[in-house]
């Protein structure tokens, strides 16, 4: 499997619950690195901007509105087959629906605030990591 980088945001719910170092702990132990990282509060443009895919589903309001309720965490991760790891990692949207021991599933209350984002492609994860870090070698060979 190829080395990877991939896009993870600890989304504003999960900050809020002091859990940053025990989700980055994660990432660790299943052999992603932290390759760039960058504490911030999102504007409502950037939020928009980044989920601009979503603009049309009726939950994008909520979204955006959410992603903006607090500071956020986000980190591009580096490993073998990153992208798909840490969606593994991170379990299904609805954290209800989540394996056990995944992110969501530990730390997620709802669907709408469920602890963190993480790239579903090489596309999406190129396009994400240059959103955040313009100047970040998007492959990492
Ligand atoms: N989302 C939501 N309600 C829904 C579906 C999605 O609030 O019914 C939010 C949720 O925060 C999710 C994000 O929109 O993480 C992006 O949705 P996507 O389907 O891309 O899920 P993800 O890739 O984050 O698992």
């Amino acid at each position: 499997m190829a080395n990877e980088r991939t896009l993870s945001i600890i989304k504003p719910d999960a900050v809020a619950k002091n859990v940053i170092g025990k989700i980055y702990q994660r990432f660790e132990d299943a052999g992603l690195k932290v390759v760039a990282a960058r504490m911030m509060h999102l504007s409502e443009r950037e939020a928009s901007q980044f989920y601009a895919v979503h603009k049309e589903r009726p939950f994008f309001k909520d979204l955006v509105s959410f992603m903006i309720s607090g500071p956020v965490m986000v980190q591009a991760l580096e490993g073998e087959g990153a992208i798909a790891k840490n969606r593994d990692l991170m379990g299904a949207t609805d954290p209800k629906k989540a394996e056990p021991g995944t992110i969501r599933a530990d730390f997620a209350d709802s669907i709408d605030a469920n602890a963190v984002h993480g790239s579903d492609a090489p596309e999406t994860a190129a396009a994400e990591i240059a959103f955040f870090f313009p100047g970040l070698d998007v492959h990492g060979r």
